[in-house]
């Protein structure tokens, strides 16, 4: 296929990127670099000659229409997006701006490329948006999410997701723009700007500095390797039936008190300098409207499409720490970046 991936410089779409070019495929890369992106998460693929990399803003509607006109893509995965929840409470505009404005912005611009296409290359076009679980709200100690669960989102960030999405699928309906779409869990891997929870459990302990865990640890997340995700994502765009939504997950539900202590004591082996690493612990006060658990049900895509997470999630968490130890020259530089190392989302 030759697809657009929008988001590739961020940590999900460079997955996505090094993925499809080793599966073949060309890839157009619509990223406008904003504080989150990394250009050297795609450092192995950089001088391919199928990646081609376009520095834009999805808001922009000029610079989308110019590169559906150039590249003439078969499909897109749509990943840009503000994805920070702590941020999103901090300063919602640009959650608005981009995750909304920017997906509808987008929509249009593809649906104006697809209206210029025959028949055969209509059918075959997919316009896939990659949405996240968080949109289903906050769920209780019993149950998961399913593709059916009503939406309830909660947070600046989750809500400006779901509008997003409703804006996909009503493109679907209202102008028949096939669209699939598909809610994710938490991800951790490589490559994650450390400011999301695993990556700063990890620098943190390297450097002696306490361990912030978010009232009492008690929420629940549930993981999945981004490398597992990035791989049904392609499945998705490929195989997936139009107008249809998939969730992903790898049924790795931990409290975040006890996805901490799991990094500590693979650091306690990997690292012993300054171990036990879980005295660096630190409860700080809760995040505002914080959801208290999340898990998805993944049926559907695994009955329907095949899809399985190809790790565990001790495997997959041992390679993360493993990866961080080893890549100091990857993250260092990040620790500058404007809110690295601060806490956010207080909404002061
Ligand atoms: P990220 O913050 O690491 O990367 C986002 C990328 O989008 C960055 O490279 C950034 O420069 C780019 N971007 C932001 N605004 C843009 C704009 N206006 N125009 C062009 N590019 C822009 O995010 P991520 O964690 O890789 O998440 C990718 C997608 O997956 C998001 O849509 C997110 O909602 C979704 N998702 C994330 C998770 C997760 O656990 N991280 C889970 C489920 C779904």
């Amino acid at each position: 296929m030759k697809m657009i991936v929008t988001g590739g410089c961020g940590f999900i779409g460079s997955a996505v990127v090094r993925q499809a070019i080793e599966q073949g495929h060309e890839v157009v890369n619509i990223d406008s670099l904003t504080y989150a992106a990394n250009p050297a998460n795609l450092a192995s693929v950089a001088d391919k000659a199928e990646y081609h990399f376009v520095e834009a803003d999805i808001r922009d509607r000029q610079a989308m229409d110019t590169v559906f006109a150039d590249y003439r893509p078969d499909g897109i995965m749509h990943l840009a997006a503000e994805s920070h929840v702590d941020r999103s409470i901090d300063g919602p505009s640009a959650f608005i701006e981009t995750n909304v404005i920017g997906t509808y912005t987008l929509l249009e611009a593809a649906r104006t490329y697809w209206n210029s296409l025959d028949t055969l290359h209509q059918a075959a076009f997919r316009f896939h948006h990659v949405s996240t679980d968080e949109v289903f709200g906050s769920l209780g100690l019993e149950g998961a999410f399913t593709e059916k669960t009503p939406y309830d989102p909660r947070s600046p960030y989750s809500s400006s997701k779901a509008a997003s999405d409703h804006l996909v699928r009503a493109w679907y309906s209202t102008y028949g723009l096939p669209m699939v779409l598909t809610n994710c869990s938490n991800n951790y891997g490589p490559f994650q700007f450390p400011e999301k929870l695993i990556p700063v459990v990890i620098l943190s302990a390297l450097y002696q500095r306490p361990i912030p865990v978010y009232g009492r640890g008690e929420n629940v997340r549930d993981w999945i390797h981004v490398e597992d995700h990035a791989r049904g994502l392609l499945m998705v765009l490929q195989q997936g039936h139009v107008g249809e939504t998939y969730n992903l997950g790898a049924s790795a539900e931990k409290q975040n008190i006890e996805m901490v202590h799991a990094i500590c004591s693979v650091l306690d082996k990997r690292h012993p300098e300054g171990a036990p690493h879980d005295k660096l612990i630190n409860y700080v006060e809760d995040r505002p409207g914080h959801d208290f658990r999340y898990a998805i049900d993944s049926s559907k895509i695994h009955s329907q499409l095949g899809w399985a997470p190809s790790r565990s999630f001790e495997e997959g968490l041992e390679q993360t720490v493993d990866w961080y130890l080893a890549n100091e020259d990857w993250w260092r530089p990040l620790l500058e970046r404007s809110g690295v190392n601060k806490r956010l989302g207080l909404g002061q």
